[in-house]
């Protein structure tokens, strides 16, 4: 495990965050996101807000990167800058060799968004089409005809685990199974980067634990690019390559921790020593308890 110890002001300007190389063994599919110089300013009613101050984050093909910090820090607003639904303050978002904001943009580069896919913390399905019609909604109006979309849906479906259920619909399926449902909309159409903000917050222990493993295999197969994030510590270890560990608001980049436990890592992994050490240091870190 290593830890980058939190840089000086003068650092972190002068010596961005190099590329990490893509994780061996894999065959990455998804693409790398370059964020530099990122920051956001909410215009507010009483007053500006400070969400994110100006933030340096290279992201490798094929990487999973979980951003972990406490409430309020600007995790949500990084992740929807990444999905062009907010606008950067100040920065650049690359996605690929595609830039998705150029400093001072006043609205995402459509064409670098073509291949993204997200997951909220709720599984906002429709709940008047059944799981497999859910499943394939990316693909409508894109290319592929219904009896393509629906084989896809099918696959994806059989990937997360609800081969049985594409004919149900969504309150018919449990809070795990309708978050599976999500992922599998969300992978669907094959993107190059997958995000998640705080998909299994809502989750209980046990299902969340399933989740997780599902989650891992998932991005083993598939080699997608993947930025979640989430305020479980635990939940951060087991699945990252690399924790970004936010400060408060207004949310800063106050440590990068590697985490190399062999995969695929099995739920066990929580109770090695050295899995305890981290959760502990970030715990203590994050002046806060799980
Ligand atoms: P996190 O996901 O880490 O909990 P958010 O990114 O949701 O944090 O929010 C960061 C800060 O920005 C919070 O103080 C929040 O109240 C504020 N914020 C988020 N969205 C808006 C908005 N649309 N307008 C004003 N302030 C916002
Ligand atoms: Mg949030």
């Amino acid at each position: 495990m290593s830890s980058r110890t939190e840089p000086t002001a003068t650092e972190e300007a002068a010596a961005p965050e190099a590329a990490p190389p893509a994780p061996a063994g894999r065959t990455p599919s998804g693409c790398a996101i370059t964020i530099e110089g990122v920051s956001k300013t909410y215009a507010a009613d009483a007053g500006p807000v400070h969400a994110l101050t100006p933030t340096d984050l290279e992201v490798a093909p094929g990487e999973f990167v979980v951003l972990l910090g406490p409430s309020g820090c600007g995790k949500t607003t990084l992740l929807r800058m990444l999905a062009g639904l907010e606008v950067p303050t100040e920065g650049s978002v690359r996605m690929g060799d595609r830039t998705l904001f150029a400093p001072g943009a006043l609205a995402p580069q459509r064409d670098a968004l073509g291949s993204l896919g997200f997951v909220f913390q709720a599984p906002t399905l429709m709940p008047w089409r059944r799981i497999g019609r859910n499943i394939e909604l990316p693909l409508e109006g894109k290319g592929p005809r219904r009896r393509e979309r629906r084989e896809r849906a099918a696959l994806m479906a059989e990937k997360v685990g609800l081969e049985d259920f594409l004919r149900h619909y969504p309150r018919q399926l449990s809070g795990g199974m309708q978050q599976r449902a999500a992922i599998a909309r969300a992978l669907v159409h094959d993107p190059d980067v997958l995000l998640m903000d705080e998909p299994f917050g809502a989750l209980d222990a046990m299902t969340r634990d399933q989740m997780n493993i599902l989650l891992q295999q998932l991005w083993m197969d598939t080699g997608k690019t993947v930025v979640l994030v989430t305020h479980s510590i635990s939940e951060a270890v087991f699945l990252a390559d690399r924790i970004v560990l936010l400060s408060p608001r207004p949310g800063r980049v106050k440590d990068v921790v590697e985490i190399d436990f062999p995969r695929p890592r099995p739920l066990s992994v929580s109770a090695d020593p050295e899995f305890g050490e981290i959760v502990a240091r970030l715990r203590a870190q994050l002046g806060e308890h799980e």
